[in-house]
């Protein structure tokens, strides 16, 4: 069997073995097409049968999550928690509480994880979890019921050696402090490590809240470095309007940038004079708000229901809401409008369709799982400054972050160029380099 043939029965077992998954069928295909050249140069992968090994979570579970709401109706709810490797260090990746979450998506999310975990440089292995809860609408007493039924059930599979969650879409500082708490108390473990995107007071590390989003920027700022441009006058339109996408346009702002758009799952919201920041942060993030509330405190601004967000004209592009939100179509808009760059804040936010898009017209285009590290790279370093008791200044924690994403940039560059010959392919890149230091831990640890 040659490398295609091998990589095609992995993806056919795939299918096989997780019907109905669509999202972790596209994740899955995305990282198998880039893993030729790799393989050819590294046989003995096949031999020790890593990639099929990777493919398969080391561990998933489903669990029940009843709770009662304010009016004293019992709710049940499904969590998951995919531990999906653990070659470079214990599991880690986010907790998502969204209606739309089943097991094909938190799988999705748990491989990706993996390569994204292995570019960071750091000691953490892959895995994501969640539930089908929804927090919208909910009160904080249910909220906080919700997350201690979740912690009762989940809690035996974490720990700061073993399993480290984090917030993602509906989970944020508020929700980690429930599950904390909860951990806590079960354990009788003050075990600061066990969580991250805890609030700075008590564990968190200063930049967490910032780190996704921030790096999303460094990372497009590399990126067009390579053209010799930079955000400097640039519109830029961000999807979305949660911790990913309001970090992003801060740091737009301050690079000179401006964001004339940005969304919700309502609509989206465009303002010509640039986002007013202080104004969505505090819609979004204190009084939990719609965007289209934007408008009534600045009537300058408008909000659309109906339409695309990528359909405004921009230089640069930040998907950060959710997965397969920008098709084919809102890629050809964006070409046509002259688009010079496209990176993934959210996890594979662009349809393989819209990817190819971009990649045909010469766009450069960072995938998530390099454009988007730098929140795991900042929990790892939030989980440094719990295993030390120690708490590292703003600027310091910014420059680690800058440093990673600076990192990340360069190894996808030279990898791609190594395995592909286009030091422009971040997709082939990201995917290679991820996939090359995995697979170098799981051969040198026997077959498990
Ligand atoms: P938040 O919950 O803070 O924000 C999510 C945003 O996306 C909201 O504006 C939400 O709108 C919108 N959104 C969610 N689902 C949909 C949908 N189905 N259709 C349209 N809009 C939607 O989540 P985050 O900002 O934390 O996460 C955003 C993305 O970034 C996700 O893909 C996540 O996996 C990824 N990511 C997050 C990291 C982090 O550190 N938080 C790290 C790396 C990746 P509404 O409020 O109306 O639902």
């Amino acid at each position: 069997m040659n490398v295609s043939e091998h990589i095609e029965a992995v993806y056919t077992e795939v299918r096989r073995r997780n019907p109905g998954e669509a999202e972790f069928h596209q994740a899955a295909a995305e990282v198998l097409e880039s893993l030729t050249p790799a393989l050819e140069r590294h046989p003995e992968y096949i031999e020790t049968g890593i990639v099929e090994r990777l493919v398969e979570p080391e561990r998933q579970l489903i669990f029940r999550v009843p709770w009662v709401d304010d009016r004293g109706a019992v709710r049940v709810n499904r969590g998951f928690r995919v531990e999906f490797s653990s070659a470079l260090g214990p599991y880690k990746g986010g907790l998502r509480f969204h209606p739309s979450v089943n097991l094909g998506i938190v799988k999705f999310l748990g491989f990706e994880q993996i390569f994204k975990n292995a570019l960071t440089g750091m000691a953490i292995g892959g895995g994501k979890g969640g539930a089908d809860f929804d927090p919208k609408g909910r009160s904080d007493g249910e909220v906080m019921r919700f997350c201690q039924s979740f912690m009762t059930e989940l809690y035996r599979h974490l720990g700061e050696h073993t399993d480290v969650p984090a917030g993602d879409i509906g989970v944020g500082g508020r929700e980690i402090g429930y599950l904390f708490g909860q951990y806590k108390r079960i354990t009788n473990r003050y075990e600061s490590g066990v969580l991250t995107g805890k609030p700075v007071g008590w564990g968190g590390s200063h930049a967490r809240t910032e780190a996704t989003g921030y790096g999303a920027v460094y990372f497009t700022q590399e990126m067009l470095a390579t053209r010799g441009e930079d955000f400097d006058g640039r519109r830029v339109v961000v999807s979305g309007s949660g911790n990913v996408a309001l970090y992003a346009v801060e740091k737009v702002h301050a690079l000179g940038g401006r964001v004339v758009a940005c969304s919700d799952s309502s609509g989206y919201l465009v303002d010509e004079d640039g986002i007013d920041l202080e104004l969505l942060k505090d819609l979004k993030e204190v009084r939990r708000a719609r965007i289209s509330d934007y408008v009534e405190a600045k009537p300058a601004a408008r909000f659309s229901a109906r339409g695309r967000v990528f359909d405004i004209p921009c230089d640069i592009a930040l998907p950060c809401a959710t997965q397969n939100e920008l098709g084919r179509d809102d890629a050809v808009a964006l070409v046509k409008n002259g688009v010079r760059a496209v990176a993934e804040g959210a996890n594979m936010p662009c349809t393989p369709e819209a990817v190819a898009v971009f990649r045909e017209a010469g766009v450069l285009f960072g995938p998530g799982k390099a454009a988007n590290a730098g929140g795991v790279a900042t929990s790892a370093l939030e989980m440094q400054q719990n295993a030390s008791r120690d708490t590292w200044s703003f600027e310091q924690t910014e420059s680690r972050l800058a440093e990673v994403m600076r990192d990340v940039h360069t190894q996808c560059r030279t990898t791609a160029e190594a395995y592909g010959g286009n030091s422009d392919d971040y997709v082939l890149g990201a995917n290679a380099a991820g996939f090359l230091r995995v697979a170098d831990a799981m051969a040198a640890q026997g077959v498990i």
